[in-house]
């Protein structure tokens, strides 16, 4: 039986579907080699990295912790609050461009090395496939149907990864102290994040048991852009198809027309996890994994010819011989770049050591009190943004007329901490004008921090009328 990916590519119509529409489904060999090996070190770093980021804690946060909740998010040991929306928007575009610039020098480097749905489904979930069904053969096939209980013991084992995933991918968002005590209380006491792990390992399942190398071919939207991203000049896994063609198997009869390297005999397919032929060209199927390099190796090196048949490449260079490192985006990137980091830089240096906010009290907006004073009701959020805990006080303003009482001053924030002080400002009914006024509060800690702000009172329209409360 050929194997259907050896059909010329017009009798395909998708890799992973048969002409009738039904899913064809992929059993890659594994193909052991330098890259294989390369790929496989640099996958269990990750599979290190990835779980462990969120217990990895810096300045007493987690290394990654996006608090949805709170709107604060942290990387590294910086925090970003929903005010710092030009930080962010600065590190998200210098991302995109980092991301630009290694896939135009790269190519798709990090979807074959690096990208956690590559690095699962080859380094984790299909070795524990093989372990339980056994490797495929030459052509691809899928091992002969063992005993049940393997498939059961199967599934149970890809559950309890997924689970894994599942409440690493909690600890991201709630942090990992919080996922421990969870999973030991009952799931009526936490509903929501239990539906949450229940409804990610649900996922997992799908996506590792199931849905598999189409994430890459089909939902991935870094992978539909690879057309944009790559020039012709962007490394890639290539075939050198001058060197291949014309391709098949050489018999010793002086009358045959010469052949070239390529001896047709289709382990470069068989292994490939996308299930294309990489001899039809840059295809947007290939994920960069170099399994077909491996795979042309060894059977170059058992054929005692070079090796390099399908190789890490360009286009340019397969076609013409010619290498260009130099071109237009890849010096526009870099620039970008600079600047965008720059830009980050300046602003995380001189954003001041505290956050704070001032939101008014709910319910009455201003209370009238017996003496006559007019009391208006605030809270002032604090976020201790410098690495040493700090005492936080609100004050009035030097100029300011009427008195602020407090009972939560001073606030005491650890780093990173965040709190809320309820103050009321008591004013004369005379700094009111058509039942409007304005003061000014201060907020200090116990280093250099400084902030005033602006408050805008309410009172009533007329002289107070001691006893009554506002609208
Ligand atoms: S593995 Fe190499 S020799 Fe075999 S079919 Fe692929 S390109 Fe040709
Ligand atoms: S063509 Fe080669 S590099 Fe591309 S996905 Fe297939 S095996 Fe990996």
């Amino acid at each position: 039986m050929t194997h259907p990916s050896l059909k010329p590519p017009e009798a395909r119509v998708l890799p992973t579907l048969n002409q009738d529409g039904s899913r064809r489904w992929l059993n890659p060999r594994v193909s052991r080699g330098r890259f294989l090996n390369g790929r496989r070190a640099v996958a269990y770093v990750l599979l290190l990295l990835y779980s462990g980021l969120p217990w990895i804690e810096i300045g007493g946060k987690p290394a990654i912790h996006l608090d949805l909740p709170a709107r604060e998010f942290t990387f590294f040991g910086t925090t970003f609050l929903p005010t710092d929306t030009l930080l962010l928007m600065l590190l998200v575009g210098s991302i995109f461009v980092l991301i630009f610039q290694l896939t135009a020098l790269f190519g798709r480097v990090w979807c074959g090395w690096a990208c956690p749905q590559t690095v699962y489904l080859e380094f984790v979930y299909r070795p524990i496939e093989r372990l339980f069904d056994g490797p495929p053969d030459a052509l691809g096939r899928a091992p002969k149907p063992k005993a049940a209980w393997r498939k059961a013991a199967k599934y149970a084992v890809f559950l309890l990864v997924s689970l894994h995933l599942a409440n690493t991918f909690l600890a991201y968002f709630v942090g990992p102290a919080e996922v421990w005590q969870w999973s030991q209380q009952s799931p009526f006491e936490h509903p929501s994040a239990f539906l949450l792990v229940f409804g990610i390992t649900a996922m997992m399942m799908v996506d590792f048991s199931f849905f598999r190398e189409q994430t890459c071919t089909v939902a991935c939207p870094y992978g539909r852009l690879q057309s944009v991203l790559l020039d012709k000049q962007s490394l890639i896994v290539g075939y050198d198809k001058k060197r291949g063609e014309p391709r098949g198997k050489r018999n010793r009869s002086a009358a045959e027309a010469p052949k070239g390297d390529c001896v047709d005999c289709g382990m470069c397919v068989t292994t490939c996890p996308t299930g294309i032929d990489i001899r039809d060209g840059l295809q947007m199927e290939c994920v960069g994994c170099a399994q077909c390099i491996d795979a042309c190796d060894a059977v170059m090196d058992k054929l005692q010819r070079p090796r390099g048949l399908i190789r890490y490449s360009s286009q340019a260079a397969l076609e013409t011989g010619r290498q260009r490192l130099m071109r237009a985006r890849v010096v526009l990137y870099p620039v970008v770049f600079v600047v965008l980091t720059t830009l980050f830089v300046v602003q995380l240096m001189n954003r001041p050591s505290a956050e704070v906010t001032l939101l008014r009290a709910s319910g009455r907006p201003y209370t009238t009190m017996p003496d006559g004073r007019i009391r208006n009701d605030a809270q002032v959020r604090v976020v201790n943004r410098s690495k040493a805990a700090r005492s936080y006080v609100v004050e009035l303003g030097s100029d300011a007329e009427g008195t602020l009482v407090s009972q939560d001053l001073p606030l005491v924030l650890q780093p990173g901490e965040s709190g809320v002080a309820a103050v009321s400002v008591f004013s004369s009914p005379d700094v009111f004008a058509l039942g409007r006024g304005e003061t000014q509060l201060v907020v200090r800690d116990d280093d250099q921090f400084e902030r005033p702000l602006r408050y805008r009172l309410q009172g009533p329209f007329g002289a107070g009328k001691p006893g009554g409360d506002g609208p």
